[in-house]
């Protein structure tokens, strides 16, 4: 493995550490998205909560306001005029969209839809006579008017007692006093008490609801109340059916309102806990997780068993809405917030559901995870960019430095490393470059060592050999061919014994200066024994060659050669001379003249023979 792959290995190490901070960053924005998501559930439901309920109230006050015309006792109450009576009423409702009047025994006898004004229509007929209560309801109606029958003399002799009472305090000039005003508003719950018997409210409808051709089919809140004839007694039933739509209208705003937050996978419900059942439409709450929900009480947080975040907000149902009635009319006066919000807590079996499923987080977590993914990448990509450029100046020289070794290692030892930095590469390279300076400066010795005579300074045995195999080459475009010479000190044993050893190297050493002194350029001469010489004439006809190794013979005869304490001698040599032809070796060559010089000194020395 080369040391780019490796460094680039080692970025993995790198990147996990890099890898694990995004996951660690993803999760936490998932956490935050997942808590921040959880807070908004939490703020709708509360908000919706207290939409529904403040709009549920109000419909209590207008109830009381629109019964109360039909209270009035008429002095020949008529169809037409109940008619009548619907019609203006529903005119000036803001939350009903229907009035029923029924009969004593339950069974619808006239009623008015609320439409657009040009387009406001009777009950349809089949309606007519058909049961809009139940026996149970018809009974608890009934049974509330009695009460109330009953205890009307009561109050009137309470109210006329109360009367008095403020009338004295009047007299007295304490109508500031706080007893006076506590009598007055006593005075004002009887007086309302006392202007119509007690109504009931229902969940229920969603029959007629459909018959009527109103814009929704499921039940909705019946607000009802007995009617009384001139005589004080029991007339029938006035039943006002609560505009729907404007419950689906509150829902449809909070949904909005998450959808403006970008929350989009949600229910927003309403459910009874009473008769089981979602009161609305669900995409995500299945009557599965109805079963659960119905169990739990008001609450927010992530519910893993039904898949997503689920606030669940008390509002008032029928029961709260009876209790209020019951309370004083629900009037501003009668039931204070508190008080309401309390029957709500007690109460109330009905509750909004805000329901944010898990599929918004997938969607988000999705989004989430493939920007954080692009970034991760993206990053990655950069360091790794990054890392192999730094890799690749750093590796580049090192890589350039192993070319230069091998180089050497091959045996080319002029190779030069480039320096191109002054760090620790550089520097390496230097030294590199003065290593290889070094070895071939030793190398360059070696070899001259190796072909150079010690003493002498000629060619060795070996290098003479060599030069008489490059000079075999070139004779052969010559003219004349190569003449070979091989040339013996006569008598030099006697030098040695006479003078030392050290005296012949110094004659040796002199005799070589000599023949290299006289000799032509073109020659060449080796030393290949203790004081046997050769010479190889280059382009030298036999004839002349014999010529000039006499010549020499005679010149070096006639040089004296001074030894160091001053002695002087003339050194005398015998040599062979052949022609060294191109079809015969050198080692050949070099055996027929030893012959030749073996004649020579047979010949009594001191001679050339041929
Ligand atoms: P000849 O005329 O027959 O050649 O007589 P010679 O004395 O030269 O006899 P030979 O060739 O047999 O002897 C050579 C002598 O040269 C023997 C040896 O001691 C001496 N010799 C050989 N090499 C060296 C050397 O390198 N230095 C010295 N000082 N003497 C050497
Ligand atoms: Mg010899
Ligand atoms: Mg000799």
């Amino acid at each position: 493995m080369n040391l780019l792959t490796k460094i680039l290995l080692w970025m993995f190490p790198i990147a996990l550490p890099v890898m694990g901070f995004t996951w660690s960053y993803y999760q936490a924005q998932l956490d935050a998205g997942a808590e921040h998501t959880g807070n908004v559930g939490v703020l709708v439901s509360a908000s919706g909560a207290q939409r529904l309920n403040d709009f549920l109230r109000l419909r209590a006050s207008e109830f009381t306001l629109i019964s109360g015309k039909f209270a009035v006792c008429e002095s020949s109450p008529s169809k037409e005029l109940y008619q009548l009576k619907a019609r203006n009423a529903l005119q000036q409702s803001r939350g009903f969209s229907a009035l029923i009047v029924s009969g004593i025994d339950g069974k619808v006898q006239l009623g008015q839809v609320a439409g657009t004004p040009s387009n406001r229509f009777m009950l349809p007929r089949s309606l007519a006579n058909s049961w809009l209560f139940t026996a149970a309801q018809l009974e608890r109606l009934n049974s509330g008017f009695n009460i109330w029958q009953e205890k009307a003399p009561l109050l009137r002799k309470e109210k006329s007692k109360l009367f008095l009472e403020a009338l004295s305090l009047e007299r007295r000039g304490e109508i500031n006093s706080s007893k006076y005003n506590n009598i007055q508003s006593q005075i004002f719950n009887i007086t309302n008490l006392l202007k119509q018997p007690p109504a009931v409210i229902y969940f229920n409808g969603g029959l007629h609801a459909e018959v009527m051709g109103l814009p929704y089919r499921r039940d909705t809140f019946l607000f009802t109340r007995p009617l009384v004839s001139c005589e004080g007694e029991l007339a029938g039933y006035i039943t006002a059916f609560l505009d729907r739509t404007q419950i689906e209208d509150i829902l449809y705003e909070l949904r909005q309102s998450l959808y403006d937050r970008g929350i989009h996978q949600v229910d927003i419900a309403l459910m009874n806990r009473e008769s089981q059942k979602y009161e609305t439409e669900t995409r995500y709450l299945t009557d599965r997780s109805l079963h659960g929900i119905v169990k739990m009480s008001a609450s927010a947080g992530y519910q893993r068993k039904f898949g997503g975040f689920l606030a669940i907000q008390p509002i008032a149902d029928a029961k709260v809405l009876n209790q209020l009635m019951e309370g004083a009319d629900a009037t501003e006066q009668g039931v204070s917030a508190a008080e309401y919000q309390e029957y709500i807590d007690r109460f109330s079996t009905m509750s909004l559901l805000v329901f944010i499923a898990d599929e918004e987080w997938h969607e988000t977590s999705k989004r989430l995870l493939l920007k954080v993914s692009v970034w991760l990448l993206l990053s990655l990509l950069f360091l790794f960019v990054l890392v192999f450029f730094l890799a690749r100046n750093i590796v580049r020289p090192i890589v350039k430095l192993k070319r230069s070794v091998a180089k050497v290692e091959a045996g080319d030892l002029m190779v030069q490393a480039d320096i191109s930095s002054n760090d620790e590469v550089g520097q390496l390279a230097r030294a590199f470059n003065r290593m290889t300076r070094a070895l071939q400066l030793s190398e360059n010795e070696l070899q001259r060592l190796a072909r150079v005579d010690e003493l002498t300074g000629l060619l060795n045995r070996r290098a003479l050999i060599e030069e008489a195999i490059n000079e075999r080459h070139r004779a052969s475009r010559s003219e004349y061919g190569i003449s070979l010479a091989i040339l013996d000190l006569d008598y030099f044993k006697q030098i040695n014994d006479r003078y030392g050893h050290a005296a012949g190297d110094l004659v040796l050493k002199q005799f070589a200066d000599m023949l290299q002194e006289k000799l032509r350029k073109t020659d060449i001469v080796g030393r290949i024994g203790g004081e046997e010489f050769v010479i190889l004439l280059p382009d030298t006809s036999p004839e002349s060659a014999v010529k000039l190794i006499d010549k020499l013979r005679i010149s070096c005869a006639e040089t004296m050669i001074g030894l160091d304490d001053g002695i002087l001698l003339s050194v005398k040599f015998s040599a062979g001379v052949v022609v060294w032809s191109a079809d015969t070796g050198f080692e050949e060559a070099l055996h027929r003249a030893d012959e030749k010089l073996y004649q020579a000194k047979e010949n009594g020395r001191n001679c050339v023979k041929s």
